[in-house]
Protein backbone atom coordinates (compact mmCIF):
# COMPACT_ATOMS: atom_id res chain seq x y z
CA UNK A 1 0.00 0.00 0.00
CA UNK A 2 1.45 3.50 -1.18
CA UNK A 3 2.33 6.06 2.10
CA UNK A 4 -1.07 8.22 2.61
CA UNK A 5 -2.91 6.13 1.03
CA UNK A 6 -5.73 4.13 2.85
CA UNK A 7 -9.50 2.87 2.57
CA UNK A 8 -9.05 2.55 -0.79
CA UNK A 9 -8.29 -1.20 -0.32
CA UNK A 10 -9.19 -4.19 -3.05
CA UNK A 11 -12.23 -4.99 -0.97
CA UNK A 12 -13.49 -1.48 -1.69
CA UNK A 13 -13.18 -2.09 -5.25
CA UNK A 14 -15.17 -5.42 -5.00
CA UNK A 15 -18.11 -3.82 -3.04
CA UNK A 16 -18.82 -1.07 -5.30
CA UNK A 17 -18.52 -3.52 -8.64
CA UNK A 18 -21.86 -3.96 -10.78
CA UNK A 19 -23.14 -0.81 -8.60
CA UNK A 20 -23.92 0.77 -12.05
CA UNK A 21 -23.73 -1.15 -15.11
CA UNK A 22 -20.81 -1.42 -17.73
CA UNK A 23 -20.45 1.41 -20.53
CA UNK A 24 -23.01 0.79 -22.99
CA UNK A 25 -22.63 -0.34 -26.75
CA UNK A 26 -21.71 2.58 -28.55
CA UNK A 27 -24.52 4.09 -30.99
CA UNK A 28 -24.63 2.98 -34.52
CA UNK A 29 -26.44 4.09 -37.67
CA UNK A 30 -28.11 1.64 -40.25
CA UNK A 31 -27.35 2.31 -43.48
CA UNK A 32 -30.30 2.37 -45.90
CA UNK A 33 -30.11 1.11 -49.50
CA UNK A 34 -31.70 3.89 -51.97
CA UNK A 35 -33.32 2.07 -55.01
CA UNK A 36 -32.67 5.10 -56.67
CA UNK A 37 -29.11 6.16 -58.00
CA UNK A 38 -27.39 9.12 -57.28
CA UNK A 39 -27.07 11.41 -60.57
CA UNK A 40 -23.35 11.23 -60.40
CA UNK A 41 -23.51 7.17 -60.47
CA UNK A 42 -25.98 7.99 -63.58
CA UNK A 43 -23.86 9.51 -65.26
CA UNK A 44 -20.63 7.66 -64.62
CA UNK A 45 -22.70 4.85 -66.36
CA UNK A 46 -23.15 6.67 -69.12
CA UNK A 47 -19.54 7.92 -69.81
CA UNK A 48 -19.04 3.69 -69.29
CA UNK A 49 -16.75 5.02 -65.39
CA UNK A 50 -17.33 2.08 -63.23
CA UNK A 51 -18.36 3.47 -59.88
CA UNK A 52 -18.80 -0.03 -58.10
CA UNK A 53 -17.33 0.15 -54.69
CA UNK A 54 -17.33 -2.65 -51.81
CA UNK A 55 -19.96 -1.30 -49.44
CA UNK A 56 -21.22 -3.07 -45.67
CA UNK A 57 -21.89 -7.20 -45.84
CA UNK A 58 -20.27 -7.55 -49.37
CA UNK A 59 -18.65 -10.21 -50.93
CA UNK A 60 -15.91 -9.32 -53.18
CA UNK A 61 -12.57 -10.22 -54.70
CA UNK A 62 -9.41 -8.07 -54.00
CA UNK A 63 -7.16 -9.42 -56.75
CA UNK A 64 -3.26 -8.99 -57.73
CA UNK A 65 -2.81 -7.04 -53.56
CA UNK A 66 1.61 -7.61 -52.61
CA UNK A 67 1.98 -9.20 -49.77
CA UNK A 68 5.36 -9.27 -47.30
CA UNK A 69 5.90 -12.87 -47.22
CA UNK A 70 9.75 -12.83 -45.42
CA UNK A 71 13.08 -10.71 -45.00
CA UNK A 72 15.68 -11.28 -47.07
CA UNK A 73 19.34 -11.45 -45.52
CA UNK A 74 23.04 -10.75 -46.44
CA UNK A 75 25.52 -11.92 -44.03
CA UNK A 76 22.70 -12.28 -41.28
CA UNK A 77 21.47 -8.92 -41.87
CA UNK A 78 17.82 -7.91 -43.11
CA UNK A 79 18.66 -5.84 -46.74
CA UNK A 80 15.54 -6.33 -48.28
CA UNK A 81 11.64 -7.51 -47.94
CA UNK A 82 10.45 -10.30 -49.74
CA UNK A 83 6.99 -9.68 -51.40
CA UNK A 84 4.67 -12.39 -53.60
CA UNK A 85 1.13 -11.02 -55.20
CA UNK A 86 -2.37 -12.59 -53.74
CA UNK A 87 -5.49 -12.56 -54.59
CA UNK A 88 -8.27 -12.01 -51.62
CA UNK A 89 -11.54 -13.21 -50.77
CA UNK A 90 -13.10 -10.37 -48.72
CA UNK A 91 -16.93 -11.96 -47.23
CA UNK A 92 -18.78 -9.68 -44.18
CA UNK A 93 -15.90 -7.85 -43.23
CA UNK A 94 -13.45 -10.36 -43.01
CA UNK A 95 -11.03 -11.62 -45.15
CA UNK A 96 -12.31 -15.14 -46.12
CA UNK A 97 -9.44 -16.66 -48.80
CA UNK A 98 -6.09 -15.74 -49.55
CA UNK A 99 -5.36 -17.50 -52.86
CA UNK A 100 -2.20 -17.43 -55.72
CA UNK A 101 -3.19 -15.35 -58.35
CA UNK A 102 -3.01 -18.51 -60.83
CA UNK A 103 -5.88 -20.41 -58.53
CA UNK A 104 -9.37 -19.83 -59.36
CA UNK A 105 -11.90 -17.88 -57.77
CA UNK A 106 -15.87 -17.28 -58.27
CA UNK A 107 -15.60 -14.65 -61.19
CA UNK A 108 -18.84 -14.01 -60.34
CA UNK A 109 -18.05 -11.66 -57.27
CA UNK A 110 -17.47 -8.46 -57.70
CA UNK A 111 -13.31 -8.03 -57.97
CA UNK A 112 -11.22 -5.32 -57.74
CA UNK A 113 -7.87 -4.66 -59.16
CA UNK A 114 -4.87 -3.48 -56.44
CA UNK A 115 -2.97 -3.19 -59.20
CA UNK A 116 0.49 -4.85 -57.16
CA UNK A 117 -0.30 -1.89 -54.18
CA UNK A 118 1.07 -3.51 -50.55
CA UNK A 119 -1.66 -4.14 -48.48
CA UNK A 120 -1.29 -3.10 -44.89
CA UNK A 121 -2.78 -3.43 -41.85
CA UNK A 122 -5.06 -0.26 -41.54
CA UNK A 123 -3.82 2.18 -38.93
CA UNK A 124 -5.26 3.72 -35.37
CA UNK A 125 -4.99 6.73 -33.73
CA UNK A 126 -4.89 6.11 -30.35
CA UNK A 127 -4.29 9.83 -29.24
CA UNK A 128 -6.90 12.51 -30.98
CA UNK A 129 -9.39 14.96 -29.89
CA UNK A 130 -11.90 14.84 -32.23
CA UNK A 131 -14.23 16.97 -30.60
CA UNK A 132 -12.52 20.45 -30.29
CA UNK A 133 -10.62 21.39 -33.38
CA UNK A 134 -10.33 24.67 -35.48
CA UNK A 135 -10.14 22.15 -38.65
CA UNK A 136 -12.60 22.57 -41.34
CA UNK A 137 -12.69 26.43 -39.77
CA UNK A 138 -10.74 29.48 -40.62
CA UNK A 139 -6.88 29.55 -39.69
CA UNK A 140 -5.61 29.98 -36.14
CA UNK A 141 -2.13 29.45 -34.99
CA UNK A 142 -1.96 27.91 -30.98
CA UNK A 143 -3.18 30.37 -28.27
CA UNK A 144 -0.41 32.32 -26.06
CA UNK A 145 -0.01 31.49 -22.70
CA UNK A 146 1.63 33.13 -19.89
CA UNK A 147 0.56 31.05 -17.00
CA UNK A 148 0.78 27.46 -18.28
CA UNK A 149 -2.26 24.82 -18.27
CA UNK A 150 -4.60 27.44 -16.14
CA UNK A 151 -4.34 30.11 -19.03
CA UNK A 152 -5.69 27.28 -21.94
CA UNK A 153 -8.20 26.25 -18.65
CA UNK A 154 -9.41 29.42 -18.79
CA UNK A 155 -9.00 30.13 -22.45
CA UNK A 156 -11.85 26.92 -22.98
CA UNK A 157 -14.38 28.43 -20.57
CA UNK A 158 -14.61 30.83 -23.20
CA UNK A 159 -13.99 28.88 -26.17
CA UNK A 160 -15.37 26.03 -25.98
CA UNK A 161 -19.35 27.06 -26.26
CA UNK A 162 -17.97 28.82 -29.13
CA UNK A 163 -17.28 25.89 -31.10
CA UNK A 164 -19.89 24.02 -30.00
CA UNK A 165 -22.22 24.81 -32.71
CA UNK A 166 -19.51 23.53 -35.56
CA UNK A 167 -18.23 20.49 -33.14
CA UNK A 168 -20.48 17.77 -34.89
CA UNK A 169 -19.67 19.26 -38.43
CA UNK A 170 -15.60 19.94 -37.87
CA UNK A 171 -15.52 15.93 -35.85
CA UNK A 172 -16.66 14.77 -39.15
CA UNK A 173 -14.01 16.39 -40.97
CA UNK A 174 -11.63 15.24 -39.02
CA UNK A 175 -12.83 11.48 -39.35
CA UNK A 176 -12.55 11.82 -42.96
CA UNK A 177 -8.88 13.50 -42.46
CA UNK A 178 -7.62 9.92 -40.55
CA UNK A 179 -9.12 8.48 -42.81
CA UNK A 180 -7.79 9.85 -46.07
CA UNK A 181 -4.36 9.11 -44.21
CA UNK A 182 -5.18 5.19 -43.59
CA UNK A 183 -6.21 5.56 -39.81
CA UNK A 184 -9.61 2.84 -39.50
CA UNK A 185 -9.53 3.43 -35.70
CA UNK A 186 -9.57 6.21 -32.92
CA UNK A 187 -9.41 6.74 -29.47
CA UNK A 188 -11.11 9.99 -29.18
CA UNK A 189 -10.23 12.04 -25.93
CA UNK A 190 -13.72 14.28 -25.39
CA UNK A 191 -13.91 17.13 -22.84
CA UNK A 192 -15.75 17.15 -19.64
CA UNK A 193 -16.43 19.76 -17.76
CA UNK A 194 -18.76 22.59 -16.36
CA UNK A 195 -18.95 24.86 -19.21
CA UNK A 196 -19.96 22.09 -22.12
CA UNK A 197 -20.90 19.56 -19.61
CA UNK A 198 -21.93 16.16 -21.88
CA UNK A 199 -22.52 18.33 -25.17
CA UNK A 200 -19.14 17.39 -26.96
CA UNK A 201 -19.72 13.98 -26.37
CA UNK A 202 -23.11 14.18 -27.64
CA UNK A 203 -21.66 15.64 -30.53
CA UNK A 204 -18.95 13.31 -30.82
CA UNK A 205 -21.21 10.51 -30.56
CA UNK A 206 -23.21 11.53 -33.97
CA UNK A 207 -20.27 12.57 -35.61
CA UNK A 208 -19.11 8.73 -34.95
CA UNK A 209 -22.22 7.35 -35.49
CA UNK A 210 -22.17 8.69 -38.96
CA UNK A 211 -19.45 7.12 -39.94
CA UNK A 212 -19.71 3.64 -38.02
CA UNK A 213 -18.80 1.84 -41.01
CA UNK A 214 -15.88 3.35 -41.33
CA UNK A 215 -14.36 3.87 -38.58
CA UNK A 216 -14.21 1.98 -35.01
CA UNK A 217 -13.45 3.86 -31.93
CA UNK A 218 -13.10 4.24 -28.13
CA UNK A 219 -14.25 7.23 -26.26
CA UNK A 220 -12.26 8.69 -23.29
CA UNK A 221 -14.24 10.75 -20.87
CA UNK A 222 -11.24 13.55 -20.56
CA UNK A 223 -11.57 16.33 -17.78
CA UNK A 224 -9.69 19.01 -19.09
CA UNK A 225 -9.98 21.42 -16.68
CA UNK A 226 -9.12 18.93 -13.88
CA UNK A 227 -11.36 16.03 -12.38
CA UNK A 228 -10.98 17.51 -9.20
CA UNK A 229 -9.86 21.23 -9.54
CA UNK A 230 -13.49 21.57 -11.89
CA UNK A 231 -15.63 19.12 -9.52
CA UNK A 232 -16.63 16.77 -12.72
CA UNK A 233 -16.54 13.10 -10.98
CA UNK A 234 -20.34 13.23 -11.33
CA UNK A 235 -20.31 14.36 -15.05
CA UNK A 236 -17.63 11.88 -16.09
CA UNK A 237 -19.67 9.05 -14.20
CA UNK A 238 -22.75 10.42 -16.33
CA UNK A 239 -20.68 10.37 -19.24
CA UNK A 240 -19.69 6.57 -18.65
CA UNK A 241 -23.19 5.93 -19.08
CA UNK A 242 -23.47 6.90 -22.24
CA UNK A 243 -21.10 4.78 -24.94
CA UNK A 244 -17.73 6.01 -23.16
CA UNK A 245 -15.05 3.61 -22.77
CA UNK A 246 -12.32 5.19 -21.22
CA UNK A 247 -11.88 7.30 -18.13
CA UNK A 248 -9.70 10.48 -18.51
CA UNK A 249 -7.59 12.03 -16.27
CA UNK A 250 -4.88 15.40 -15.91
CA UNK A 251 -1.74 16.00 -14.42
CA UNK A 252 -3.35 15.04 -11.04
CA UNK A 253 -0.69 17.07 -8.57
CA UNK A 254 -0.07 20.04 -11.16
CA UNK A 255 -3.74 20.83 -12.30
CA UNK A 256 -6.13 18.55 -9.33
CA UNK A 257 -3.36 19.53 -6.47
CA UNK A 258 -4.14 16.21 -4.49
CA UNK A 259 -2.34 13.32 -6.78
CA UNK A 260 -3.56 10.89 -4.39
CA UNK A 261 -7.25 11.52 -4.37
CA UNK A 262 -7.36 12.54 -8.05
CA UNK A 263 -5.85 9.33 -8.92
CA UNK A 264 -8.10 7.59 -6.51
CA UNK A 265 -11.35 9.20 -8.06
CA UNK A 266 -10.49 8.00 -11.11
CA UNK A 267 -9.64 4.72 -10.98
CA UNK A 268 -12.89 4.02 -8.94
CA UNK A 269 -14.53 5.30 -11.63
CA UNK A 270 -13.32 2.94 -13.97
CA UNK A 271 -13.81 0.15 -11.39
CA UNK A 272 -16.81 0.87 -10.92
CA UNK A 273 -17.69 0.97 -14.89
CA UNK A 274 -15.56 -2.18 -15.67
CA UNK A 275 -14.08 0.55 -17.95
CA UNK A 276 -10.33 1.34 -19.00
CA UNK A 277 -8.14 4.24 -18.03
CA UNK A 278 -6.40 6.69 -20.39
CA UNK A 279 -5.12 10.08 -18.38
CA UNK A 280 -2.94 12.79 -19.85
CA UNK A 281 -0.03 13.31 -17.73
CA UNK A 282 2.32 16.05 -18.85
CA UNK A 283 3.94 16.67 -15.42
CA UNK A 284 7.82 15.91 -16.18
CA UNK A 285 10.08 15.09 -13.19
CA UNK A 286 8.92 14.01 -10.23
CA UNK A 287 5.66 14.31 -9.68
CA UNK A 288 5.62 12.88 -12.98
CA UNK A 289 7.22 9.90 -12.35
CA UNK A 290 4.97 9.36 -8.70
CA UNK A 291 2.24 9.52 -10.65
CA UNK A 292 3.10 6.46 -13.02
CA UNK A 293 4.00 4.65 -9.82
CA UNK A 294 1.08 5.20 -7.87
CA UNK A 295 -1.35 4.45 -10.95
CA UNK A 296 0.51 1.39 -11.25
CA UNK A 297 -0.30 0.14 -7.76
CA UNK A 298 -3.38 0.92 -8.16
CA UNK A 299 -4.07 -0.98 -11.34
CA UNK A 300 -2.71 -3.43 -9.74
CA UNK A 301 -4.77 -3.26 -6.98
CA UNK A 302 -7.75 -2.58 -8.88
CA UNK A 303 -7.22 -5.10 -11.39
CA UNK A 304 -6.94 -3.14 -14.50
CA UNK A 305 -4.02 -5.25 -15.59
CA UNK A 306 -4.33 -4.39 -19.34
CA UNK A 307 -6.82 -1.59 -19.31
CA UNK A 308 -4.82 1.34 -18.60
CA UNK A 309 -3.22 4.06 -20.94
CA UNK A 310 -0.97 6.96 -19.62
CA UNK A 311 -0.64 9.60 -22.19
CA UNK A 312 2.13 11.40 -23.19
CA UNK A 313 3.91 10.44 -19.64
CA UNK A 314 6.70 13.03 -20.21
CA UNK A 315 8.70 12.31 -17.09
CA UNK A 316 9.64 9.10 -18.31
CA UNK A 317 11.93 10.95 -20.30
CA UNK A 318 13.89 11.99 -17.02
CA UNK A 319 14.54 8.77 -15.81
CA UNK A 320 17.74 7.47 -15.48
CA UNK A 321 19.90 5.05 -16.49
CA UNK A 322 18.66 1.71 -14.78
CA UNK A 323 15.29 3.63 -12.86
CA UNK A 324 13.79 3.60 -16.86
CA UNK A 325 14.33 0.27 -17.18
CA UNK A 326 12.92 -0.98 -13.86
CA UNK A 327 9.68 1.59 -14.70
CA UNK A 328 9.55 -0.33 -18.17
CA UNK A 329 9.36 -3.35 -16.30
CA UNK A 330 6.75 -2.41 -13.73
CA UNK A 331 4.36 -0.53 -16.71
CA UNK A 332 5.13 -3.88 -18.76
CA UNK A 333 3.93 -6.71 -16.00
CA UNK A 334 0.69 -4.76 -15.67
CA UNK A 335 -0.41 -4.54 -19.42
CA UNK A 336 -0.01 -0.23 -19.11
CA UNK A 337 0.26 1.14 -22.61
CA UNK A 338 1.70 4.56 -22.76
CA UNK A 339 0.37 6.81 -25.40
CA UNK A 340 2.74 9.39 -27.28
CA UNK A 341 2.57 11.90 -30.23
CA UNK A 342 6.60 11.35 -30.42
CA UNK A 343 7.50 15.07 -29.07
CA UNK A 344 10.33 16.72 -30.22
CA UNK A 345 12.54 19.44 -29.03
CA UNK A 346 12.24 18.48 -25.74
CA UNK A 347 13.12 15.54 -23.61
CA UNK A 348 13.47 12.63 -25.76
CA UNK A 349 10.87 9.99 -25.06
CA UNK A 350 12.44 6.31 -24.59
CA UNK A 351 10.08 4.54 -27.02
CA UNK A 352 12.94 2.31 -28.03
CA UNK A 353 13.47 1.08 -24.73
CA UNK A 354 9.74 0.41 -23.68
CA UNK A 355 9.07 -1.85 -26.26
CA UNK A 356 12.46 -3.58 -25.95
CA UNK A 357 10.68 -4.01 -22.37
CA UNK A 358 7.19 -5.24 -24.08
CA UNK A 359 5.39 -1.39 -22.87
CA UNK A 360 2.76 -1.47 -25.72
CA UNK A 361 3.22 2.05 -27.55
CA UNK A 362 0.57 3.89 -29.34
CA UNK A 363 0.93 6.64 -30.94
CA UNK A 364 -1.52 9.53 -31.37
CA UNK A 365 -2.07 12.61 -34.10
CA UNK A 366 -3.80 14.56 -30.36
CA UNK A 367 -4.11 17.91 -31.45
CA UNK A 368 -4.79 18.34 -35.35
CA UNK A 369 -4.73 21.76 -35.52
CA UNK A 370 -6.52 23.67 -32.22
CA UNK A 371 -6.05 26.70 -29.61
CA UNK A 372 -3.14 24.09 -27.80
CA UNK A 373 -1.53 22.91 -31.31
CA UNK A 374 -1.32 23.90 -35.00
CA UNK A 375 1.24 20.93 -35.86
CA UNK A 376 -0.84 17.60 -36.35
CA UNK A 377 -2.05 16.56 -39.88
CA UNK A 378 -4.04 13.52 -38.70
CA UNK A 379 -1.40 10.87 -40.29
CA UNK A 380 -0.04 8.31 -37.83
CA UNK A 381 1.73 6.71 -40.65
CA UNK A 382 3.57 10.54 -40.21
CA UNK A 383 4.32 9.50 -37.02
CA UNK A 384 5.99 6.88 -36.78
CA UNK A 385 8.15 8.30 -39.54
CA UNK A 386 8.88 11.02 -37.45
CA UNK A 387 9.66 7.84 -34.44
CA UNK A 388 11.46 6.35 -37.26
CA UNK A 389 13.99 9.82 -38.04
CA UNK A 390 14.54 10.48 -34.31
CA UNK A 391 15.37 7.03 -32.56
CA UNK A 392 17.76 6.20 -36.12
CA UNK A 393 15.26 3.74 -37.87
CA UNK A 394 16.92 3.81 -41.21
CA UNK A 395 17.83 0.52 -42.27
CA UNK A 396 15.31 -2.10 -43.59
CA UNK A 397 14.21 -3.90 -40.83
CA UNK A 398 14.40 -1.38 -38.20
CA UNK A 399 12.37 0.99 -40.22
CA UNK A 400 10.02 -2.47 -41.32
CA UNK A 401 9.52 -2.90 -37.45
CA UNK A 402 8.89 0.19 -36.99
CA UNK A 403 5.38 0.09 -38.94
CA UNK A 404 3.64 -1.43 -35.62
CA UNK A 405 3.57 2.01 -34.09
CA UNK A 406 1.33 3.28 -36.58
CA UNK A 407 -1.42 -0.07 -36.29
CA UNK A 408 -1.55 -0.83 -32.76
CA UNK A 409 1.39 -3.49 -33.21
CA UNK A 410 0.18 -5.66 -35.93
CA UNK A 411 2.89 -6.35 -38.57
CA UNK A 412 2.70 -8.42 -41.78
CA UNK A 413 5.92 -10.20 -40.46
CA UNK A 414 7.14 -11.41 -37.74
CA UNK A 415 10.75 -10.33 -36.04
CA UNK A 416 12.11 -13.04 -37.55
CA UNK A 417 10.71 -12.70 -40.81
CA UNK A 418 7.61 -15.04 -40.68
CA UNK A 419 4.84 -13.69 -42.51
CA UNK A 420 1.89 -13.44 -39.82
CA UNK A 421 -0.52 -11.17 -41.65
CA UNK A 422 -2.90 -11.23 -43.25
CA UNK A 423 -4.57 -14.72 -42.43
CA UNK A 424 -7.76 -16.19 -43.57
CA UNK A 425 -10.46 -14.85 -40.65
CA UNK A 426 -8.90 -11.50 -39.98
CA UNK A 427 -10.75 -8.07 -40.04
CA UNK A 428 -10.51 -6.63 -43.85
CA UNK A 429 -9.07 -3.25 -41.89
CA UNK A 430 -6.33 -2.62 -44.55
CA UNK A 431 -4.52 0.21 -46.31
CA UNK A 432 -2.95 -0.21 -50.21
CA UNK A 433 -0.52 2.02 -50.89
CA UNK A 434 1.82 2.44 -54.07
CA UNK A 435 4.91 0.70 -52.07
CA UNK A 436 6.82 -2.19 -52.47
CA UNK A 437 7.40 -3.22 -48.62
CA UNK A 438 6.72 -1.56 -44.81
CA UNK A 439 9.80 0.09 -44.46
CA UNK A 440 9.39 1.93 -48.20
CA UNK A 441 5.91 3.01 -46.75
CA UNK A 442 7.38 4.57 -42.95
CA UNK A 443 10.44 6.30 -44.57
CA UNK A 444 8.50 7.76 -47.83
CA UNK A 445 4.52 7.90 -46.74
CA UNK A 446 3.04 6.61 -49.76
CA UNK A 447 -0.37 8.07 -50.93
CA UNK A 448 -3.37 5.99 -49.27
CA UNK A 449 -4.86 4.67 -52.19
CA UNK A 450 -7.67 2.47 -49.99
CA UNK A 451 -8.66 2.17 -47.26
CA UNK A 452 -10.80 -0.34 -46.15
CA UNK A 453 -12.64 -0.43 -42.64
CA UNK A 454 -14.11 -4.12 -41.80
CA UNK A 455 -14.56 -4.78 -45.89
CA UNK A 456 -15.99 -1.26 -46.65
CA UNK A 457 -14.23 1.30 -48.88
CA UNK A 458 -14.07 4.16 -46.33
CA UNK A 459 -11.47 6.35 -47.94
CA UNK A 460 -9.73 6.09 -51.61
CA UNK A 461 -10.52 4.13 -54.67
CA UNK A 462 -10.77 0.63 -55.64
CA UNK A 463 -10.92 -0.02 -59.57
CA UNK A 464 -13.94 -2.51 -60.40
CA UNK A 465 -12.68 -5.11 -62.90
CA UNK A 466 -16.33 -6.47 -63.52
ZN1 LIG B 1 -4.44 14.99 -25.69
Amino acid sequence: MVKGYEGFSRRKFLSNAGKIGGASAVLGVTGTMGLFLPEETIANAEAGVNTKKPGKNSHYMLLNVRLESGYKYENGLVVSTETVLRNLQITNGKITRILDTKATYNKNLDCYDAKGMLLLPSFRDMHIHLDKTYYGGPWRAAHMRKNGIFDMIALEEKLLPELLPTAQERAEKLIELILSYGSTYARSHCNIDQVVGLKNLENLKKALANYSDKISHEIVAFPQHGLLRSNVEGLIREAMQLGVTHVGGLDPTLVDGNMEKSLNTMVQIAFDYKAGIDIHLHEGGETGIKAIKLLADLTEQAGLQGKVTVSHAFSLASLSAGADEEMANRLASLGISIASSVPIGKGVMPIPLLQQKGVKVLLGNDSITDHWDPFGIGDTLQKAHLAAQLYGWKHEYTLSRALSLATGGITPLDESGKQIWPKVGDAADVVLVPASCSAETVARLPKRAAVLHKGVLASGSLEAVN
